[in-house]
């Protein structure tokens, strides 16, 4: 039999609930401000999820990444509801359907970077010119077909696109990065912006040799292994 914990618990229980609630939720807006420093969104084009309790924390709609605070984060359940007094990004569906279809996925990140987004407005799959594409978790980084922003039609593609990758390119429109936690996902937001500034340019140069499936898969291999050591440094490849 499980006792209930004595009424004097509580409180102690639902502030510790509230502070862990409050940074998540700073640790949205830090990553919100840094997608903006890093030059990988502008105006209040992108947001970010966190998973968090038995839902999700996503960033509001129409919120430039300075105006944010923590209590401008709004916590989602998986069933797509929220009681808050902003409402939520309109793209809260794609954040909800990967964070509740892919549990490795703890965190997501959605902006218009130029370079990914160039490729993704010419409807783009963006081959292996450069080792680092095993950092999105094989040798192509998919770009999904067009569907208009905030729809479930946008997230059925979009979640095709990552099936075996942390992230991809939406046709028309920008790239979506994930990662078990928001600074991996943020870090592999500019690797991704990164290749396809490189790639771009290599464009220009001449023709950029493609690596073979098996090297990347290698290197996927020996990025599991790099990340594991690297953890304390921060950000690592997965
Ligand atoms: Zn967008």
């Amino acid at each position: 039999m499980t006792a209930s914990p004595p009424d004097n618990a509580r409180p102690a229980a639902s502030a510790q609930a509230r502070s862990a609630h409050t940074s998540a939720a700073e640790g949205v807006v830090a990553a919100m401000r840094d997608l903006l420093a890093l030059g990988l969104s502008q105006g209040t084009s992108g947001n970010v999820s966190v998973r968090h309790g038995d839902g999700f924390l996503v960033t509001p709609s129409g919120i430039p990444a300075e105006a944010l605070t923590a209590d401008s984060i709004v916590p989602m359940s998986f069933s797509g509801t929220w009681d808050h007094a902003l409402a939520p990004s309109s793209e809260w569906r794609f954040h909800r359907d990967i964070l509740q279809q892919r549990p490795e996925i703890g965190a997501v990140v959605h902006a218009h970077p130029t370079y990914c987004t160039a490729f993704a407005l010419c409807g783009r799959t963006i081959p292996a010119v450069h080792y680092m594409i095993a950092a999105v978790g094989g040798p192509t980084i998919r770009c999904a077909p067009y569907a208009p922003y905030g729809t479930d039609e946008l997230s059925r593609l979009a979640l095709i696109a990552l099936e075996g990758r942390g992230g991809c390119l939406l046709a028309n429109h920008g790239m979506i990065a994930t990662g078990p936690d928001l600074p991996r996902a943020l870090w592999l937001a500019v690797e991704m912006e990164t290749l396809c500034r490189q790639y771009a340019v290599a464009l220009q140069v001449g023709a950029p040799v493609i690596l073979p499936d098996d090297e990347i898969a290698r290197t996927v291999e020996r990025f599991k292994s790099y990340g594991l050591q690297a953890q304390a440094d921060g950000p690592a490849p997965r």
